[in-house]
């Protein structure tokens, strides 16, 4: 089967067997890569016409826990200068993100324990409170299903946990021995179970990846049908004991973008800050590859900078006005336009 065919029976059969994934993932061209964008672009103007939903995304802790290799705010990590927001802080983001047009607001974080379930029961109903409106997502790594239960009764609506790899050894590869992937996919399959709206996703380039993985991260979507896949390219962070390994590669980017859209075709699909990070246009192109979401940030000015999981990262120094001004414009100039609404999955 030439490769053009695979990208036919991924669109009708949505799954294709692993040596058919690591044989397009291996072998494609710009052509094969151009087909796919195409086909995936109008499956998501029928779906979702024009409209690119946006997310305002609050990075409210930099503490973690954790020690996950790649990424920059590592526990290990003893460069960072950590910072927590205080409620009253979040809620001025909402209120700035609401100004601006935001109906979905995200609060991301480390793995931080200063923050208890109660903590994040009473925030999550006061914003919900004062915006109900817009939707909550939540960002906050594995916790316990009872734990993910109160904070949905409290009224968040979405969870966002990247699976960062299906394959177990590579998993391994990626992370300290206490973290486990079994542990990862188990919380996925426990927020879908109590209600979330949930996104998994992982990273294109990172290190030991290789089409295999990425096979059986496709599988892995498939079986789990998220609402959401969020992937971007990995980008090395200089202090991390991945420092030295090479950044993912913007056309793998977009072509797994396209090819998640062509087999799960109602997904919402952003188009990464990291995608951004690598390449002026990367968001842009992974709109015009089959995204249908941009996520800028709303956290205050003055804690960006510390809030680098990798190097490089765009928009640290705009305030949340400029960054939604600037993404207008680059949204518009290739035909598509921002809507100030929740942006739910469309069934
Ligand atoms: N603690 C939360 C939020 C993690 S940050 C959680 O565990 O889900 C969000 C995502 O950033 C991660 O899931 C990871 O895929 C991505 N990320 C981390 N370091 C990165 C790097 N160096 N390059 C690109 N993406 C990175």
């Amino acid at each position: 089967m030439k490769l053009r065919e695979l990208i036919d029976k991924l669109e009708i059969e949505e799954t294709l067997t692993t040596e058919e994934w690591t044989r397009l993932l291996n072998h494609f061209t710009q052509e094969d890569a151009a087909y796919a964008a195409d086909k995936a672009r109008t499956i998501a103007d029928e779906i979702y016409g024009k409209e690119i939903y946006i997310r305002g995304l609050i990075e409210f802790t930099n503490y973690c826990k954790n020690d996950c290799y790649y990424c920059g705010i590592r526990r290990s990590n003893e460069k960072v200068e950590r910072y927590r927001l205080t409620r009253g802080q979040i809620l001025d983001c909402c209120h700035t993100g609401w100004k601006l047009g935001y109906r979905t607001f995200v609060l991301q974080g480390g793995e931080d324990g200063f923050y208890t379930d109660s903590w994040y029961q009473e925030t999550i109903g006061k914003i919900k409170e004062a915006y109900p409106d817009c939707a909550l997502t939540l960002s906050l790594g594995e916790r316990s299903k009872e734990s993910y239960q109160r904070l949905y009764d409290a009224g968040a609506d979405r969870y966002l946990l990247r699976h960062e790899t299906a394959n177990q050894q590579h998993y391994g590869r990626l992370h300290p021995k206490e973290l486990s992937l079994k542990n990862r996919k188990e919380c996925l399959w426990g927020l879908r179970e109590i209600g979330y709206q949930v996104g998994c996703g992982f990273m294109v380039g990172s290190p030991y990846q290789t089409s295999k993985e990425l096979a059986e991260d496709m599988k892995f979507i498939h079986e789990l049908k998220p609402h959401m896949v969020g992937i971007g390219p990995f980008i090395p962070q200089k202090d991390t004991p991945f420092a030295q390994e090479t950044q993912g590669s913007l056309r793998l980017t977009l072509f797994l973008l396209s090819l998640i859209r062509i087999m799960e075709k109602h997904v919402l699909l952003p188009a990464t800050t990291a995608l951004g990070t690598i390449d002026p246009k990367g968001r842009e192109l992974g709109i015009l590859a089959g995204a249908n979401v941009i996520m800028p940030n709303l956290s205050p000015v003055d804690v960006r900078e510390k809030y680098k999981l990798y190097d490089n990262k765009i928009c640290t120094g705009e305030e949340a006005a400029e960054c939604r001004g600037c993404i207008d414009r680059r949204v518009t100039s290739i035909g598509y336009h921002i809507v100030s609404k929740r942006g739910d999955y469309k069934a």
